[in-house]
């Protein structure tokens, strides 16, 4: 590898001319390698935030449900046939079924 602006023999590693101090196309490769991956830390960072995100909504709707089931099974008053679907859909499938069942006996 030589300097392309003063020609110098350059090590293979070498990203800036020891003689000249131009920067190499070794240089030029790595300057553009890592601004891919700022760009792709970029959009890893928004790929957290958007999971985290799409993670806390569910949660919007589970937490209610489940405290409405925890009152209504403390109460003994019965849940209706929708919110059960809606549990079996939404939360959780196996507490759907369970509720199901429970309502058959
Ligand atoms: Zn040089």
């Amino acid at each position: 590898m030589y300097c392309q602006y003063c020609g110098k023999e350059l090590a293979d590693e070498a990203v800036v001319c020891p003689n000249c101090g131009c920067a190499t196309d070794k240089f030029q490769a790595q300057k553009s390698n890592s601004g891919t991956g700022s760009a792709a830390k970029v959009f890893m960072i928004i790929g957290c935030v958007l999971s985290a995100f799409y993670l806390l909504i569910p949660l919007c709707w589970t937490i209610p449900m489940t405290v409405i089931y925890c009152k209504r099974l403390k109460q003994g008053v019965p849940v209706g046939t929708g919110f059960k679907i809606c549990s079996l859909l939404f939360v959780s499938l196996i507490a759907g079924i369970l509720m199901l069942c429970d309502d058959e006996k």
